[in-house]
């Protein structure tokens, strides 16, 4: 089943004057408090998916600016302002920054969505709120970092009475790099529970999404955050990334992005004994049950594909249908995929955007005809849409066979590779049979066989009934190449604390 795709609209509607003067504005580093030129004098372009136009030149950082960085954070993290600062100090700096940011959402959601290419009614109403709700949640964590008291036995010590208890200190200097999917959301992952445990931060933004980074830190300067605690280096990812991981002044790395690049990450991260925490790809299962309704089950697995154009650590790459109900809800999906609204993120008529990059386009579209090559049929979308600006049918295939690299390899963008099973005992094992370990989910009302699926299944986050939906308080994060260390909730103040254990003779 293919249609015609619906034409990209010849006008997108114009950004407003505010970010229209943002862009404008020259791009440096935040190094210390200071917005600086990158040291050698190289700047980066950033294009608008959506038109392939020049929106802004930003500092191309290199080893010397991260140098730079990992002092002013080393500075700021000893100082008195920081280092003896109250947990109810950070608790209202964090506060006061997500007040700004709620205050220019609007703002921010333009910028996001000429950066990234995403709807704006998805920036407006997702990534922001999300946003400025995670930095209050980190907020609190600030003034409940606590340790336990533990009684000891100390057997060859009998004569003697001791005293043990722990302590969670903040773990130093954090480097913190993300990816390009949800540049702002990403930022506030690491910086709200690092500065909530009392770290300081150099966050390195993807290149291809650095201007909410920045336009963040012109924020943490109004909300009074003292200088160095917070530092933005633009640049390359193996230029400014790889100086950034490798740098023996930085104590830990927080990492969001590839799992290649996570492994290059982790190694340079080893060798300085920093700690580090990866959060990796994923090639998440959608797994229908015979019993659910197919339509409702074709929506959700539609959404778990197609939002943010497949551009999600945990979109639902692979349904898995059981066999009875396969056909009706793999052509709901290809239906829905069919109708799909294409076109520039500022069109309030667009579901879904450009990608974000050429090159992402030609790496999505270059998936999908080695799967087309290697069997698999294409039931939708599969090519390019219009030849200006990046755009991706969504797309469905099916036929693929189980070691097929569209089935094993996360594409991370708009295509479902869909394929029918059999019997509920086997689809464990069909689910965790690729190296990734992200998330899945199951849809069924059967809560016997969905409760006997979900220890069976190896990720981080198992959905039941619904797809990509995640809550501060609950822990995120992989098994197997998905990375390690979880984010969100309580686990992710064991990111950003050493515990330090306290024994005292009495
Ligand atoms: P990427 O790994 O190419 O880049 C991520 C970041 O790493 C960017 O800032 C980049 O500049 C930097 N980088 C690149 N090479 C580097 C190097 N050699 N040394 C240090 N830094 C380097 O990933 P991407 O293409 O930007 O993002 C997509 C990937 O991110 C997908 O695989 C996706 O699954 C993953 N992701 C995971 C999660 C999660 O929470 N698990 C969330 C979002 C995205």
């Amino acid at each position: 089943m293919s249609a015609t795709p619906p034409s990209v609209p010849p006008s997108i509607p114009a950004m407003s004057a505010s970010v229209a003067k943002y862009l404008a504005e020259p791009k440096k580093l935040f190094i210390g408090g200071e917005w600086v030129d990158a040291r050698a004098g190289g700047t980066l372009e950033v294009r608008n998916p959506a038109n392939e136009e020049l929106l802004a030149r930003v500092a191309a950082g290199e080893a010397v600016d991260v140098d730079a960085a990992v002092a002013a954070a080393r500075t700021a993290f000893e100082s008195r302002e920081w280092s003896q600062a109250r947990p109810v100090d950070r608790e209202r700096w964090l506060l006061k920054l997500a007040d700004l940011l709620e205050a220019n959402a609007q703002e921010f959601a333009e910028l996001e969505t000429l950066d990234n290419g995403k709807p704006l009614v998805f920036s407006a109403k997702v990534d922001l709120p999300s946003a400025v709700d995670f930095l209050r949640y980190a907020a609190g964590w600030a003034t409940k970092i606590e340790g336990s008291t533990i009684d000891v036995s100390l057997p060859a010590f009998r004569k003697n009475e001791f005293v043990a208890y722990t302590r969670r200190e903040p773990v130093g200097v954090v480097g913190a790099i993300i990816p390009w999917n949800f540049p702002l959301m990403m930022a506030v992952w690491k910086l709200g529970p690092a500065l909530a445990a009392g770290c300081t931060v150099i966050l390195k933004p993807a290149e291809d999404t650095p201007l909410t980074a920045l336009r963040l830190a012109e924020l943490s300067q109004q909300a009074g955050i003292p200088k160095g605690v917070i530092n933005v280096v633009t640049g390359l990812g193996h230029v400014a990334g790889a100086a950034l991981a490798a740098h023996p002044g930085v104590d830990k790395i927080a990492f969001t992005g590839s799992t290649a690049v996570g492994k290059l990450i982790g190694k340079a991260a080893v060798e300085n004994m920093a700690r580090v925490s990866l959060e990796l790809g994923g090639k998440s299962p959608v797994i229908v049950l015979d019993d659910a309704d197919p339509k409702s089950a074709a929506f959700g697995a539609a959404n778990a594909i197609f939002f943010n154009s497949g551009q999600v650590c945990v979109a639902g790459s692979r349904l898995y249908v059981q066999t009875s109900k396969f056909d009706a809800v793999v052509e709901g999906v290809a239906a829905i995929a069919a109708k799909m609204r294409v076109g520039p993120g500022m069109d309030p008529l667009s579901q879904l955007g450009p990608l974000v990059s050429e090159k992402h386009l030609k790496r999505v579209s270059d998936y999908v005809r080695v799967g087309v090559r290697d069997g698999a049929t294409l039931l939708a979308g599969g090519a390019r849409q219009g030849d200006r600006g990046w755009y991706m049918r969504p797309t469905v295939l099916t036929g693929a066979k189980a070691d097929a690299r569209v089935v094993q390899e996360e594409i991370f963008g708009p295509v479902v590779v869909a394929t029918p099973f059999d019997d509920v005992e086997e689809i464990a094992a069909i689910a965790n049979a690729t190296p990734y370990g992200l998330a899945a989910s199951i849809w069924s009302n059967d809560l016997k066989r969905v409760n006997r699926l979900i220890p069976r299944i190896k990720a981080g986050t198992v959905w039941v009934n619904c797809h990509g939906l995640l809550d501060n308080a609950l822990p995120f994060g992989g098994y197997k190449m998905s990375g390690f260390g979880r984010e969100m909730g309580r686990s992710m103040m064991d990111l950003y604390t050493e515990t330090k254990s306290v024994l005292m003779m009495v």
